[in-house]
């Protein structure tokens, strides 16, 4: 479904999450998050592709029916809700992670062994940065978007700008890079803190959202050949196991 030259007033924000989507924490017995990736392997996994750390959930089954719109609901306050939603949630989790994440032990935006994500200025210009310095850009330009009631209204009257899918899909890619880093770098402190089902969870409805309302292109998820995303093959994972839809 494609959300593109729909113009209608918005509705109250709400929270579509339906977990909840509060503070990563979780408390529940399961496996060492500190275990070594199943031997056998050639290359050695990382520990998001393995079990049962790939396919922790907390929600069971596929994600097609969360990203419907629902009855009634304009598309575009739809696609809003839920970008802030996706935004807040992933914060939270960075925010929990980020003393791991310095301009030390991320020198580079990395999604992948050979994948590291270059910043855009205005303008045009290019600019490797370290992860921190990354994501606290790409987290800053979210916040001031949704703060900015001329791009994502909150007001009954109000109507999006005709620039909102565009300003959505750029969103939509930076938020993508943030969850492939986390994935690619931070993955053990997921484990540390028991939240890769809630974690899993949320990136899985973040794909299927993104997919259903053509905000992510297949290339953005998986990387190039030659620098593919590590997040690019926990999503032909999760299709395969039907999580998500091919
Ligand atoms: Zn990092």
């Amino acid at each position: 479904m494609s959300f593109f030259g729909r113009n209608r007033a918005p509705r109250a924000r709400r929270s579509p999450t339906p977990s909840g989507g509060t503070a990563p924490t979780r408390k529940d017995s399961g496996g060492s998050p500190s275990r070594s990736p199943s031997p056998g392997s050639q290359a050695p996994k990382p520990l998001y592709l393995c079990s049962p750390f790939a396919d922790a959930a907390l929600v069971k089954g596929n994600f097609k029916t969360i990203v419907m719109l629902p009855k009634y609901t304009d598309i575009m306050e739809w696609v809003a809700v839920n970008i802030f939603d996706f935004y807040t949630n992933l914060n939270e989790f960075y925010g929990v992670i980020a003393e791991t994440c310095t301009q030390h032990t991320c020198p580079t935006m990395s999604g992948g062994p050979l994948l590291n994500y270059v910043w855009t200025h205005q303008g045009g210009k290019q600019a490797a940065l370290p992860a921190p310095t990354y994501i606290d850009y790409v987290m800053t330009s979210i916040q001031n978007l949704v703060d900015d009631e001329n791009i994502f209204p909150t007001k009954s009257n109000q109507v999006f700008h005709p620039s909102f899918p565009a300003t959505v899909r750029t969103v939509y890619r930076q938020l993508l890079r943030v969850f492939a880093h986390i994935y690619h770098a931070h993955y053990p402190q997921i484990l540390h803190l028991r939240s890769e089902p809630h974690f899993n969870s949320l990136f899985a409805h973040f794909l299927a959202f993104g997919r259903e309302y053509e905000l992510l292109e297949v290339r953005d998820i998986k990387g190039e050949p030659n620098a593919p995303a590590g997040v690019g093959l926990l999503w032909e994972r999760w299709k395969e196991k039907g999580i998500l839809e091919s």
